[in-house]
């Protein structure tokens, strides 16, 4: 049985972080995690790995590195990398001027393969190994994804997205074939190895009642299966959703009406929502994905995340490339940090590290296998190395403790700093060689 053994420093959580106490996490300055067979067998100290006779020396070391848990991305869009930083826009007229044109091209199935590939590739080299994603309303574009996903053994949760009203002819099906392919690939991929399956309208303005209908009807045949979609982003979008849906309260009643709202329902950025809506989703046992590079770059608002918290709804964290304008988590917590901090609110880093691993994993249910750097789970993990970014490396010779290089290396840090990538145990992505 191959046994690998890795020595760096640590961060693993075990619970939401108290950094008074130091509960809920553990930081090891000079650790060994060895795993076999794709899964993790033991974190421990350099020193009780020497203790209980164990050989350094076989050990791959990184010296200055950081093993942390692999990042976790719980809303992204895998056709959006070619519409990323596209100006001038806010959310609906983003969606016509750039989004439904790019996705338009994911009909040709060689062009959807090359996406699907490089998408993946992109989320690797962030140092994220697990994601929540919208393909485009092609089956070949979501076949395509899963395949890609499947061939790098990635934990992924996917969907075809479903539309049958208010996108230009060349992304629209009918409430039938969208329904149909929809149970297709849930036959296809759902439970495949390291894969799930979410059932993906775009959001309400783009689906008929008769569709979120039926799309409520299989979650509630298929409890397994999630549902992503995007909520209360923008005041025109709920403004229009609100003409569209008359006999709706709101918002979440318009997914709430037709069944979608429950415990694997996550709603991207549910920043308008009114208390009632906070508390129904709270009720339903739903989560909003905060995302919020992509909230300053269309200018969508600013999510209240003590707000939401009050009201008692999970929260994930997100980046929402394309409309997103980074892939990584780091510069996604950076952007997130500011957010909160222009409404005087603040995010502990060590809370902010737990989001983007264990936290991101909780919401998605999927913690029992990824999310943290411990016995009996699956080997998804970053190795960052803040050296690779000079600026992060003098900053770091400042800072007095954990929490502050911590801080700084979310403030500061970007794919830059990703020294090695691994998911399930075998290494995916390998930054340069330090100099
Ligand atoms: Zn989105």
């Amino acid at each position: 049985m191959t046994e690998s053994h890795l020595r760096a420093s640590a961060l693993t959580f075990t619970d939401v972080p108290d950094p008074a106490s130091g509960r809920g996490y553990r930081y090891l300055t000079d650790a060994v995690l060895t795993f076999r067979e794709g899964r993790i067998s033991a974190l421990v100290s350099a020193e009780d790995f020497l203790q209980a006779g164990g050989d350094l020396a076989r050990c791959e070391h990184f010296p200055g590195g950081l093993m942390l848990p692999g990042f976790i991305d719980a809303h992204v869009h895998a056709p959006q990398l070619g519409v990323m930083a596209s100006y001038g826009r806010q959310l609906l007229d983003w969606l016509e001027s750039y989004t439904f044109p790019e996705e338009a091209r994911f009909a040709d199935e060689a062009y959807a393969g090359q996406q699907m590939e490089r998408f993946l590739q992109a989320l690797l080299a962030h140092g994220t190994t697990a994601a929540m994603v919208f393909s485009t309303v092609h089956t070949h574009a979501a076949d395509a994804l899963f395949e890609a996903a499947a061939r790098r053994n990635m934990c992924l949760i996917g969907g075809k997205v479903i539309t049958d009203r208010n996108v230009p002819a060349v992304l629209s099906e009918t409430l039938d074939e969208g329904l149909r392919a929809t149970r297709d690939l849930i036959e296809r991929w759902h439970g495949q190895g390291r894969l799930r399956y979410a059932v993906t309208p775009r959001f309400a303005i783009t689906s008929t009642a008769a569709q979120l209908q039926l799309a409520g009807e299989l979650l509630s045949a298929r409890t397994d299966v999630y549902l992503q979609t995007h909520l209360s982003e923008n005041l025109l979008e709920v403004q229009k959703t609100g003409l569209l849906f008359p006999e709706a309260k709101d918002y979440v009643d318009v997914y709430d009406r037709h069944g979608l709202c429950g415990p694997r329902s996550i709603f991207a950025h549910g920043i308008h929502l009114s208390e009632r809506e906070l508390d129904l989703l709270a009720t339903r046992g739903c989560s909003v994905a905060f995302c919020p590079t992509s909230n300053l770059f269309l200018g969508s608002g600013l999510l209240d995340v003590a707000r939401l918290r009050r009201h008692g709804v999970s929260m994930a964290v997100a980046t929402d490339v394309g409309a997103g304008t980074s892939v990584s988590m780091l510069r996604t917590l950076a952007e997130g940090y500011k957010v909160l901090q222009l409404q005087g609110q603040s995010w502990h880093p060590l809370d902010a590290l737990y989001s983007i691993t264990l936290g991101n994993a909780r919401v998605l249910q999927l913690d029992a296998h990824i999310g943290s750097l411990c016995p009996g789970k699956d080997a998804d993990l970053v190795i960052v190395d803040p050296s690779r970014s000079s600026l992060l490396a003098g900053r770091l010779e400042t800072c007095a403790g954990i929490d502050e290089r911590l801080f700084a290396m979310i403030m500061l840090g970007d794919d830059r700093i990703i020294r090695r990538t691994y998911v399930a145990g075998v290494p995916v992505f390998d930054g340069p060689a330090p100099i």
